[in-house]
Order: C-alpha cells, then sequence, then structure tokens
C-alpha cells in the first residue's frame, strides 16, 4: 500500500485545484519558506481524519479552508483527495479494491463529509480502515515541524502519553475511558 496520489482544492494556501502524484519510495519536496510544503503534509493529516484544528496550526477547523489573498476571494470549502494503491491488499475490508480514495470536504458554514471510494461514510470507517495500518491519524508516521523539540521540551506526562501512543498502548487507554464513560 502506498500513497500514489493527492487531490487538493481549497486547502490552506492551495486555492487551485492541485494535483501531486507520488512514487514509490522516497519523495522530497522542496521550495521556499511559506510555499506551501507544510501544507500537503497537513491536507494529508487532515484527510486521514485530523480532528484538531490545532495540530493544523489553527484555531478552528474552518481556518484550513483557503482564506483569500488581496488579489483572490476567499473559497467556501476544502476538499482533499487521497489515492492509496492497495494492489497488495494492505488495507482490508475494501472489497479487493486496487485503489482506495479517502475523501474529506468542509465547508464554511460547518458541513463536512468523508467518502470512501465515492460513497459517504463516518470518521469512524476511517479510522477504523487505517487503524494498525501505521498511517492513522494518531500515528507517528506523519511528524511536523517542531514536535521533535516539542518531544524534548514536554513534561514527562506528556512525553509519556507520546511513548504510549508509539508502543500502541493509546488505542487501549482511549477505548477504556471510552467504556468507562457511558
Ligand atoms: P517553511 O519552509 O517555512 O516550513 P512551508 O513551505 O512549509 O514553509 P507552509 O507552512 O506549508 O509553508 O505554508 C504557509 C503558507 O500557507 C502561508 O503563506 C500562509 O499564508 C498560507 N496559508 C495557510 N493557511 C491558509 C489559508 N487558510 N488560506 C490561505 N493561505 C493559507
Ligand atoms: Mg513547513
Amino acid at each position: 500500500m502506498y500513497l500514489k496520489k493527492m487531490k487538493i482544492v481549497g486547502f490552506k494556501s492551495f486555492a487551485d485545484k492541485t494535483k501531486i502524484e507520488f512514487d514509490q519510495g522516497i519523495t522530497a519536496v522542496v521550495g521556499p519558506n511559506g510555499s506551501g510544503k507544510s501544507n500537503i503534509v497537513e491536507a494529508l493529516r487532515w484527510v486521514l481524519g485530523e480532528q484538531s484544528a490545532k495540530a493544523l496550526r489553527g484555531g478552528k477547523m474552518p481556518d484550513v479552508i483557503f482564506a483569500g489573498t488581496e488579489k483572490r476571494r476567499a473559497l467556501n470549502y476544502a476538499e482533499v483527495m487521497a489515492y492509496f494503491d492497495n494492489s497488495d491488499q494492505y488495507l482490508q475490508g475494501q472489497d479487493e479494491q486496487e485503489e482506495v480514495v479517502v475523501t474529506r470536504r468542509l465547508y464554511r458554514n460547518g458541513d463536512s463529509e468523508f467518502l470512501l471510494n465515492g460513497r459517504k461514510c463516518r470518521l469512524r470507517d476511517i479510522h477504523d480502515l487505517f487503524t494498525d495500518t501505521g498511517l492513522g491519524r494518531d500515528s507517528l508516521s506523519i511528524i511536523s515541524q517542531g514536535r521533535i523539540e516539542s518531544v524534548f521540551n514536554s513534561k514527562p506526562e506528556e512525553r509519556r502519553a507520546i511513548f504510549e501512543e508509539a508502543a500502541g498502548v493509546l488505542k487501549y487507554k482511549n477505548r477504556r475511558n471510552e467504556t468507562q464513560s457511558k
């Protein structure tokens, strides 16, 4: 399984519909400061179900929608599509799909939706699909700028949470808390 393509429109600095294709192996994205490199990574994090606006360097979720520039009006929605090559059937429960496409949309009025292979689904379905694949929302496969520093500077309890996440304990803790709060 690997990420082979992303389509981004209206997400952060991507006002124009942008298609990015990835090969297997390592991809490096280079460009001047502020050109949108981190925004690509955040688009991926977002489409995989990130629910924290702060983790995406925003105050509230609609902050991810293109906010306009002097020359260009703001947009009303953001959409990110991630295309995964699943010819090795790594993502399970996909009816032997060769390709798995995850879509997330958010409108300024707060409406939002997730789609899996073009069909509406719940955030939970996206989580379930990627849990334990190493690519889920809470996985450490995406490490954002500043995170390394924050690991060193964090309090011991916070650092512990990071280790628990890496060890896969956090999932069970979350589930236990969920059960206890019912
Ligand atoms: P660096 O090399 O400094 O890490 P970068 O290439 O990672 O830079 P990003 O942080 O991805 O750059 O992009 C920042 C740019 O995205 C800024 O110019 C910022 O104005 C723009 N941006 C962020 N959110 C929005 C938004 N909602 N609407 C329009 N532009 C946005
Ligand atoms: Mg950056």
